[in-house]
C-alpha cells in the first residue's frame, strides 16, 4: 500500500493525515431543517422541490461517487432571492449547495448531510456584453454555449470549453478550463468580477471592469475554484476574445504515445502559440470511432488547433508540422471551414461519452494531473507502465500542452476490487505528479473524491490558512459543507 507522503520544497519526504469527509452526526436537527424547508416552500412556490428524482440529479452529478441527497431543491430566479435563500439556511444551520448542471466529476454536489440545493440554471441572462473592452456579465446559470450563441454577432468569444456544456458559475466554482486553455488560460485569468451571496446571506461585490486593479486581496481569485464551500455566485464579469481571422484544425498521427507526447512538449517549447494540443490515445481513438461514426486512424494521436491571421496560421502549421514529421508524425488530416472544424471538436469533446460506451452498464471514473510540461513524457511513460501491469484499462487523453491529461476509468462502483484498483493506480498516479511539483488536479477540481490529496499537495501551514479562511468566511461551516477543504 502507497505510504501517503508531502514532498516538502525541500525534498525531505513527510507524513500527513489526509483531510477527513464529513460523518452523518453532523447533520442539523430535524426541526431545524423542517422549519427552514418549510420557510423555502412558502417563498419559492412551485420553484421549491423534494421529489426524488429531482434531489437525485442534485446529490449526484456526473461523478461516480455514491448519490447522498439533498433535503430539497430551490430554484431562485435573483441574486436577491439566493440572497433570502442562504438567510434562512443560516438562521437553522442547514447546508446550502450551490448546483450549476452537475457535470463536475469528483462529488462536488452531493450533499453528505442533506441540507439545501440551490439550482442557479433559471438565473441564465446574458446581462451586458462590452464590444469595445471585450468583456460581459452574465447570471451564473448561463452555460458556456449559451453565451457564444448570445455573442455571436460581436466578432468575440468566450474561449473556455470544458467538455460538458457547463453553467459559469460552475465553472467559476471549479477554476474549469479545457482544449483552448493552453492559449487563452483558464477561468482564473478570465473571470474579473462577480457578484455572490456570502454564508450570512449578504450580497458581495468583487472586482471591477478595469483591467487590472492591484486593491487590496483579490477575492474574485479566492472564490474562483472555491466550490461553493465560501458563498454562492450569482453574476459573473467575464473577459472576453476576439474571433480570430483564421483558424486551422487538424488530426496528426504517431507511432505512439510517446513519439505524440514528445511533439507537443517541443510545440510548446519552442513557444509555438497553438490554440489546442490535444492527446488521445489510440484507443480512445478506436473508441471515438465507433461513437462518433468517424475514420480517423486508430494511432495515438493530436487533435490541434491554430488561431491567428491567414499568414500566421500558415507559419505555425509550417513549423508544427515540421517538429511532428521529426518524431514520425503522419497522416495529417486538415479542416479549415466552421463544420469540419466543430465536427472534429464535437468528436473530441465526445471521447468520454465514446469510452462510457465501449463499455455498457459501469460508470465513468476519471483523475486529472497537471505537471509541468517538461515532464509530461516521464509522468506518461510511467503510468503507461502501471497501466499494463492493472487489471482495468485505462484510456488516456488530455489537454496535454498544458500539461495535463486524464485517464478514464469504466468500473462497477459496486465491485471493492474494481474501485480499489482505481484508487492504487489514482494514488500512484497523484503521487508521482506531486514529486513533479505538479497537481492532483489540472481542472476537474477537489469535490469529495480528492480531498484526501490536499495535504499532501499543499502541506499543513497552507491547509490550516485555507482552513482559517474557511472558518472565517463560513463559521458554522454550512457552506457546502465536507468539499474542497475540510473545517
Ligand atoms: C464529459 C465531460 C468532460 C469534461 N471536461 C472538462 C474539461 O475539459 N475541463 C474542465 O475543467 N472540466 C471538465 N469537466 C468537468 C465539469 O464540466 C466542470 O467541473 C464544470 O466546470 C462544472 O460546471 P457545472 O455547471 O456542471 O457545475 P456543477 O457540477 O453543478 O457544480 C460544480 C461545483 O461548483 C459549485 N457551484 C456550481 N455553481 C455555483 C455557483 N453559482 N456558485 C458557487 N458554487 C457553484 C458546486 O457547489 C460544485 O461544488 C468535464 C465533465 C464532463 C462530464
Amino acid at each position: 500500500m502507497l505510504r501517503l507522503q508531502h514532498i516538502a520544497k525541500t525534498g525531505e519526504k513527510m507524513s500527513t493525515p489526509a483531510l477527513q469527509p464529513l460523518k452523518h452526526e453532523n447533520k442539523p436537527a430535524t426541526d431545524s431543517l423542517a422549519a427552514a424547508m418549510q420557510a423555502l416552500k412558502l417563498m419559492l412556490g412551485d420553484r421549491y422541490s423534494v421529489s426524488e428524482s429531482v434531489r437525485l440529479v442534485h446529490g449526484k452529478g456526473e461523478a461516480w461517487h455514491a448519490p447522498q441527497l439533498p433535503d430539497c431543491v430551490c430554484f431562485p430566479e435573483s441574486t436577491d432571492e439566493v440572497s433570502r435563500i442562504v438567510k434562512i439556511c443560516a438562521e437553522h444551520r442547514i447546508p446550502v449547495i450551490p448546483f450549476g448542471v452537475g457535470t463536475s466529476l469528483e462529488g462536488h454536489t452531493i450533499a453528505p448531510l442533506g441540507g439545501v440545493s440551490i439550482d442557479l440554471g433559471r438565473m441564465n441572462q446574458v446581462l451586458q456584453v462590452h464590444p469595445a473592452d471585450m468583456d460581459c456579465r452574465v447570471q451564473a446559470g448561463v452555460t458556456r454555449k449559451q453565451l457564444n450563441q448570445a455573442i455571436r454577432d460581436t466578432g468575440l468569444f468566450f474561449p473556455i470549453d470544458p467538455g460538458a456544456d457547463a453553467t459559469l458559475g460552475g465553472m467559476t466554482a471549479t477554476r474549469a478550463s479545457g482544449t483552448n486553455a493552453v492559449r487563452y488560460g483558464t477561468m482564473k485569468d478570465n473571470v474579473m468580477s462577480l457578484t455572490l451571496v456570502n454564508a450570512a446571506g449578504e450580497i458581495v461585490q468583487t472586482g471591477g471592469r478595469a483591467k487590472k486593479s492591484s486593491a487590496g486581496y483579490d477575492l474574485t481569485r479566492l472564490m474562483v475554484g472555491s466550490e461553493g464551500t465560501l458563498g454562492v455566485i450569482t453574476e459573473i464579469g467575464l473577459r472576453l476574445h476576439g474571433m480570430p481571422e483564421a483558424m486551422m484544425a487538424a488530426v496528426a498521427t504517431f507511432p505512439d504515445l510517446g513519439s505524440a507526447v514528445a511533439t507537443v512538449m517541443d510545440t510548446i517549447q519552442v513557444g509555438l502559440p497553438i490554440a489546442r494540443i490535444e492527446l488521445v490515445d489510440r484507443d480512445t481513438v478506436q473508441a471515438i470511432n465507433s461513437y462518433s461514426k468517424t475514420d480517423y486512424p486508430v494511432r495515438d494521436t493530436l487533435f490541434l488547433e491554430f488561431h491567428g491571421s491567414e499568414r500566421y496560421v500558415e507559419e505555425q502549421v509550417e513549423l508544427f508540422v515540421e517538429l511532428a514529421g521529426s518524431h514520425g508524425g503522419s497522416d495529417l488530416e486538415w479542416a479549415r471551414h466552421e463544420e469540419d472544424r466543430n465536427n472534429l471538436w464535437q468528436a473530441r469533446h465526445d471521447a468520454y461519452l465514446a469510452i462510457l460506451a465501449k463499455y455498457p452498464g459501469t460508470q465513468g471514473f476519471t483523475t486529472d494531473v497537471c505537471v509541468p510540461i517538461s515532464n509530461l513524457a516521464e509522468i506518461i511513460e510511467f503510468i503507461k507502465a502501471v497501466l499494463v501491469d492493472s487489471s482495468l484499462e485505462g484510456h488516456i487523453l488530455g489537454h496535454a500542452g498544458d500539461g495535463n491529461f486524464h485517464i478514464v476509468f469504466c468500473i462497477d462502483p459496486e465491485i471493492s476490487a474494481q474501485v480499489d484498483e482505481v484508487y492504487r493506480v489514482n494514488d500512484l498516479l497523484i503521487d508521482k505528479a506531486l514529486e513533479m511539483e505538479g497537481t492532483c488536479t489540472g481542472e476537474h477540481g477537489i469535490g469529495f473524491g480528492k480531498l484526501k490529496y490536499m495535504r499532501r499537495e499543499h502541506g499543513d501551514e497552507a491547509i490550516a490558512m485555507m482552513q482559517a479562511v474557511k472558518k472565517g468566511l463560513d463559521p458554522d461551516n454550512i457552506m457546502n459543507p465536507g468539499k474542497t477543504v475540510t473545517a
